[in-house]
This record gives structure tokens, sequence and C-alpha cells, in this order.
């Protein structure tokens, strides 16, 4: 980039961050038509356009900026978000807009709603069309269908394909896809597990040129994904695409992709793993058979009691997780733990399976309990996150302390601590860390950036 290009940036950022200071609707609309990504930078002193409308009181401006997603957990220069600014400026009716809360009853937990948050393998980028799972006759004209995509796994790993980024680095990394001709060998190993995924949801559907042919409507592609056990190896040389591979530890090479792609791998993958771990039928031991284009698995025993009624051995199993933040009595520290598994330095949320019979709520007092020796009282829903290796659910959770006083089991976590905000924003940001803050596709990142955002620093 030279430096030509730089100052032309550097200028409209600066025409940006001023409109919005400044309350100036229609330029700062216009200006993000053209440059989207303009919404979340930040100017001197790390101020963005959120933190400049709000500094100024303007009510609409935030909204609008809030309403097209920008981040509003940011922290400016002085570690400050923009609810910390509304609060500091005396803007009341916006801090109540950032943190959805009426009032300042909550000083630990402020927002009485849930602030919807997408988290990464989330994204419901297929329409799953789960009507259509029991039409078998349209499911193999999918199957055979031109446009057809198919993604190809190997022990649950799925192919994916990186492009260089020059100088010995790598660039975006995405999923191989597949049509029917190249693959279908592949499809008639006895093997092979097949699982319909959805179809495309429409893009825009009046400005497209192909939604109608002779035959009226045409359907959006419809996606699949299967899992083989031939040889790696020779399954890479199918596709046309260089730098072919499969992870060989899916956690740290499948947070590469797009938000998109995570979201197909997050049902694909936990589907394909469910499969090569229920082969046969959890109730008598017979073989079963793959139904509902791969969403259920039926006992091919007549006589076996799964086939009357409703089982949970039929279908894939999600496993639910609770994941939480614990924060401080005093509202101004929260707790955090690390593993032995985890890289050097990371502390992270504490989290736990929850067992039968149990709230969330109750799971979260009892896992926090078991490994820090806490005691939690409030708990509160932030957001979840699926988590394909191999099918949990992480439920997310706010929860504030009742006791202080930390004694850690040691079978489950190395150590457990209080940090205090400060340590926590500069671990976010990168200077003086404190400690090492978990990838920002886990949704402990995101429980701790929610907290930093909420809490405010006055
Ligand atoms: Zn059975
Ligand atoms: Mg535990």
């Amino acid at each position: 980039m030279t430096s030509l290009q730089l100052t032309a940036k550097e200028e409209v950022l600066e025409k940006f961050l001023d409109a919005a200071a400044r309350g100036d609707l229609d330029q700062v609309s216009t200006l993000l038509v053209h440059a989207p990504s303009l919404i979340n930078q930040s100017g001197y002193s790390g101020w963005t356009a959120l933190m400049l409308a709000v500094r100024n009181g303007h009510y609409d401006m935030a909204e609008r900026l809030l309403s097209l997603s920008c981040d509003q957990f940011c922290v400016n220069g002085s570690s400050q978000t923009a609810y910390d600014i509304a609060r500091f400026w005396g803007h009341r009716h916006i801090a109540n807009l950032l943190s959805r809360t009426d009032g300042a009853s909550q000083h630990v937990l402020p927002g009485s709603e849930v602030v919807p948050q997408e988290n990464y393998f989330g994204r419901e980028t297929l329409d799953r069309l789960s009507g259509k799972r029991t039409d078998e006759v349209w499911l193999e004209a999918k199957q055979r269908h031109p446009e057809t995509v198919y993604l190809l796994f190997a022990n649950l790993s799925p192919m994916l394909a990186r492009s260089e980024a020059g100088e010995g680095e790598w660039g975006e990394t995405r999923l191989c896809r597949f049509r029917h001709d190249a693959v279908q060998d592949l499809l008639l190993k006895p093997a092979t597990i097949l699982i319909f995924l959805g179809v495309e949801r429409k893009k825009n559907p009046s400005s497209s040129s192909r939604s109608q042919t002779e035959d009226g409507p045409q359907e959006p592609p419809a996606w699949f994904a299967f899992n083989t056990d031939e040889d790696a190896a020779e399954l890479l040389k199918r596709c046309k695409e260089k730098n072919c591979f499969f992870p060989k530890t899916p956690t740290r090479d499948l947070l590469k992709l797009s938000e998109d792609e995570a979201g197909v791998v997050a049902q694909a993958r936990s589907v394909l793993a469910w499969h090569s771990r229920y082969s046969f039928c959890s109730t008598c031991g017979s073989s079963t058979r793959l139904e509902e284009g791969g969403y259920k698995r039926s006992c091919l025993n007549s006589s076996c009691r799964s086939l009357q009624g409703v089982h949970n051995t039929c279908y894939p199993r999600v496993d639910p997780v609770v994941i939480m933040l614990v924060v401080h009595p005093d509202g101004n520290q929260c707790l955090l733990g690390r593993k032995k598994i985890f890289p050097a330095g990371m502390f992270s949320c504490l989290a736990g399976f929850i067992e039968p019979g149990e709230t969330m709520e109750e799971a979260v007092r009892r896992e926090v309990e078991e490994e820090s020796g806490v005691k939690v009282g409030p708990v509160r829903y932030v957001s979840c996150q699926p988590w394909p290796m191999p099918s949990s659910l992480m439920i997310g959770c706010l929860a504030i302390a009742i006791s202080t006083d930390i004694k850690v089991d040691k079978s489950e976590i190395e150590e457990a601590r209080w940090f205090p905000r400060q340590q926590v924003i500069d671990s976010f940001r990168g200077t003086h860390p404190a400690f090492v803050f978990p990838p920002r596709q886990t949704i402990a990142h995101q429980l701790i950036r929610h907290w930093i955002g909420i809490n405010a620093n006055l």
C-alpha cells in the first residue's frame, strides 16, 4: 500500500468520525455504504464513531450505529466504552440505550434485556429445510443436481483450502466444495455417511438473474456433507484448489474459517461426529439405518424398544455446557481460571457440562463452587455458541459471586484468580497484559468483552 492510499483512507475515516460527532446521519450513512468497515474504526485516542456520537449526546446517531451492528464494547485510549462515556457526560437516555436498562438499580449486572450477540459457529448460513428431510425423492434429486455443493470430511475433519498471502504467510482458509460428479464414487462406498445440510438462503431474490427458469422458480442450491474413511492423501488429489489440507488440530484450524462457513461446519461436524460414535443401536446393540437426511438412526431390529415412542437415542445429541464469567460482589473484578491444557498464560471463563435434571443456573453455581470454591448468587444468560468438537452448546452466562475466597480443584483447573477490570482491559488490548485473552472466536472472549462493555469505568 502506498502512502498516498493510506492518506486517502485516513481522510475518509476523519470525515466519517467528524460526521458522527456532529450527528450528521445522512453523511454517516453515505460513507458507510461505500466503506462499511468504517463503523468500528477509531481515530484519535481510540475513539470510535459511536463514542463520539455518545459524547455529544446524539441519541439518533447512537441508535443508527447500533442498528448497523457496530461494536459497542470497544474501549478507547482511556479504557472507556461508549457506555462509560454516556454515563460520564450525563447522557442517561443514551446510557440506557447502550445497556438496555431502565435505571441504576443493577450495579453489578446492568442490562435487563439480552443484547443479541452472534458467536462464531453460530451463524445459520443455510436454511436447514428440515421439512424436506423425509422427502426421499426430493433429496435424491438434489444429490444429483449439478449445482449441489458437497463438503468432504475425512476422520471428521473437513477438507480445507488456504490461499497464499505472500512472503510465506497464509491468507484466507475456506471449505473445499465439490460437485456430485467429483465425489459420486465416494458416496457409493458403504462406510460413507452422507447428511443433508440445507439450501442456500436466497440473496435479494428480485435482482437474481437465475431465480427464474422455464420450469418456474429455481430452488437455491442444496448442500450436503459426507464423511469418508478413504486415504486422506488420495482424497486431496481430487480437489482442483491449490494448498488443500485436512486440519490435524480442528480446534485451531476451524477457527480460521469465515463466519458463514463456520456456521455450516458447526452443523455438519456435529452430526457426522454423532454418526461416527453411534453406529449401533444403544438400546439393543443392533445395526441401524440412516434416515431423514442423516438426522435420525433407526434400529433394524423390529422388536427393539427404541422403535416404540420417541427416543433420544435416535436423534443427534447436543451436550449443554454452561460457561460463565463470575463477577466479584464489588462489580469491578472477574474470576478467570486456567486449565493445564491452555496455551501459556491464558486465563478464561469457568465452564462445565450441565447434568441431567439440573437447571442452567444451578449448573453454573455447582461448577463454579466445585472448580474455584466461590459461591454464586444471581445468574444471567447472555448468549450461546454451538461448539462442534464434538457437539456442545456453550451457554454463556454472567454470574454474581456471593463469596470471594478461592479454593481451586486442582484436578479440573490449575489456577483461578480475581482480575481487576483494568487488568482485563489491558489484557484485551495487549498493553501490559496480565494474562493471555482467549481467542475472539470463543464465547469466553465475548463474555469477558461483554462485561467490560456494560461495567462502567467511573
Ligand atoms: Zn435397537
Ligand atoms: Mg467441572
